[in-house]
């Protein structure tokens, strides 16, 4: 189940716990203006630097986290997760990150993991018994490549981690309801996840034809569920899934779909307390 928490107002999943602070934020709580308003934590999104660093000492402080703890994600839809360590403090925040990396992991507390998302899925993983972290961000393409089993592989890989021991919260992202496609997208999760995927996937009549072009067949997907199943088949049976769709909710979440570019992001945060 997830709690809603306020002054700045985020999201907590009560399936991960133990030794671990982390976080899902939504739009409410922080110092930017315009479009902006009011809790971004992306740094690329036109915003001033400083109001992107105050808004992650606002959310840090009520969440158990220091700005300068914090490493992100360089996300580009791959399937990459990345280990990162007391060398990656900082990365993101405070210089750019140059490698790829959609999802990153470490088992070393005092790291603030960040991973971003707003219409795209964010995931947190924790490893109580090995004392492990991740987070993952899933758009459609990342979800068709399994990002987030291949963070569970390389949690096992790296940390010894037994999936049975992973305690998995998917936080808000766009719902069945909103996310709207054409044929590619259930293509792609179907050739990965063969007829599992099925009852993720609605067929929904067809999309109006472009002029002079074929129309094309409708569909909705389910991103959260599907990543749900890729937890399940790689040994993953705790998950909490967020019933929230941010495209439903532009007043509570940022959404690509509904306000394009101009939008901030929100974040998804977990660290091991030191
Ligand atoms: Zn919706």
């Amino acid at each position: 189940m997830f709690h809603t928490h306020y002054q700045p107002e985020y999201l907590t999943s009560d399936t991960i716990s133990g030794g671990v602070v982390h976080c899902f934020s939504t739009r409410h709580g922080g110092v930017s203006t315009g479009y902006l308003s009011s809790l971004n934590l992306g740094t690329h999104r036109g915003d001033e630097w400083d109001n992107v660093y105050e808004n992650y000492r606002r959310l840090g402080a009520a969440v158990g986290f220091a700005p300068e703890q914090t490493v992100f994600t360089r996300q580009t839809h791959t399937d990459i997760v990345a280990r990162v360590g007391a060398g990656n403090r900082g990365d993101g925040l405070f210089r750019e990150v140059e490698p790829e990396r959609d999802g990153i992991c470490t088992n070393e507390p005092g790291l603030a993991l960040v991973c971003f998302a707003a219409d795209c899925t964010p995931i947190l993983l924790h490893d109580p018994v090995r004392h492990a972290v991740a987070a993952v961000h899933a758009g459609w393409r990342g979800t068709a490549k399994g990002i987030v089993a291949r963070a569970v592989e390389t949690m096992t890989r790296e940390f010894g981690t037994d999936p049975a021991d992973i305690q998995a919260a998917i936080g808000p992202c766009i719902g069945l309801c909103c996310f709207e496609t054409g044929p590619e997208v259930p293509e792609a999760m179907l050739a990965a996840l063969g007829e599992d995927a099925a009852p993720f996937i609605r067929r929904d009549g067809t999309l109006p034809s472009a002029l002079g072009g074929e129309a094309a067949e409708k569909y909705h997907l389910d991103l959260k569920q599907l990543n749900a199943l890729w937890l399940r088949r790689a040994g993953v049976s705790r998950i909490d899934v967020s019933c929230d769709c941010t495209r439903c909710r532009p007043d509570r979440f940022w959404s690509h779909r509904f306000a394009g570019q101009e939008r901030g992001s929100m974040a998804a945060v977990i660290m091991l307390k030191e």
